[in-house]
């Protein structure tokens, strides 16, 4: 069997399973398996199309592909995932971060002055301390519920080479008073309620822990933000992302708290909120 019989091959099985995008995923998986014994990418693969394929690489690929069809997303099978220009390790304890989460990144962005104190509360890979220390400048901390998911982020700020100080611990629960200049988080904010509507490879796959915020989605919002009042100092910053017609609740939570705003994301949904401590 060659290298462009077998991509051809794993390309059926998983449009027979009505995998999305079939051609890239058994690209991917291909990949990775050949990825044990020698480094491979895109290009490789087409130059080597007529090559046999070994029979580890094969052996391999048809566990992923099995996995694949079975509903596991690909990013748990590669472990690895892309956020804002860099290579995330993911495992099955932390959420696979989004693109639609790099407006929260933006946003903290425009905000962090450097030397800050900056917390990302509910870390899960990382995704979010490790690029907003890497791209600000700023002293970023983080912490999660998850002991499994922090192991992950610590592995990533290792590998990215970000300074991150990590801690576990629920929400703002146990950070002091006016302890920091900027609060972000993408918080578990999909209503319980909506469970069933969930995609397959997210409801089955992601931690739970990740994904849902109580039967309206918004129970975390509701202890985040009085919380995070307290922890930040006058002027300090809020930023969150925030789920599917949510924006009404959590404007109506930030009572209080001056220049609240929203940011849509690129399909104009309300996406991220943003509000300053008084
Ligand atoms: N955006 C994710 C989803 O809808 C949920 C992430 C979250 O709850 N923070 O799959």
């Amino acid at each position: 069997m060659t290298i462009r019989t077998a991509l051809r091959q794993g390309q059926q099985l998983l449009d027979d399973a009505k995998i999305a995008v079939p051609n890239l995923t058994a690209e991917v998986l291909l990949m990775h398996a050949i990825s044990h014994e020698r480094t491979v990418d895109r290009a490789w693969l087409h130059a080597h199309a007529n090559d046999e394929l070994r029979e580890m690489w094969w052996i391999h690929y048809g566990r992923y592909l099995h996995e694949r069809i079975q509903g596991k997303p690909t990013q748990y099978i590669t472990g690895t995932q892309e956020f804002y220009g860099r290579e995330f390790r993911v495992t099955p304890d932390v959420l696979i971060p989004r693109p639609e989460t790099e407006h929260l990144v933006e946003a903290a962005k425009a905000r962090i002055r450097h030397g800050e104190r900056v917390i990302d509360i509910g870390t899960g890979s990382g995704a979010i301390a490790v690029t907003l220390a890497l791209e600000t400048g700023a002293r970023a901390f983080a912490n999660d519920v998850s002991a499994a998911a922090m192991a992950v982020a610590r592995e990533n700020a290792l590998r990215l080479d970000a300074a991150v100080t990590f801690a576990l611990g629920d929400l703002c629960e146990a950070l002091a008073a006016d302890s920091f200049d900027v609060i972000v988080s993408n918080p578990p904010y999909v209503p319980a309620s909506d469970k069933a509507n969930v995609q397959r490879e997210v409801r089955e796959f992601e931690p739970p822990v990740a994904l849902f915020g109580g039967e309206d989605g918004l129970d975390i919002y509701r202890r985040l933000i009085p919380q995070a009042a307290h922890a930040l100092r006058s002027g300090g910053w809020l930023m969150m992302e925030i789920g599917f017609a949510e924006w009404d609740a959590v404007r109506a939570m930030l009572a209080g708290w001056r220049a609240v705003e929203m940011l849509p994301d690129l399909a104009g949904i309300p996406r991220v909120a943003i509000a300053q401590k008084e």
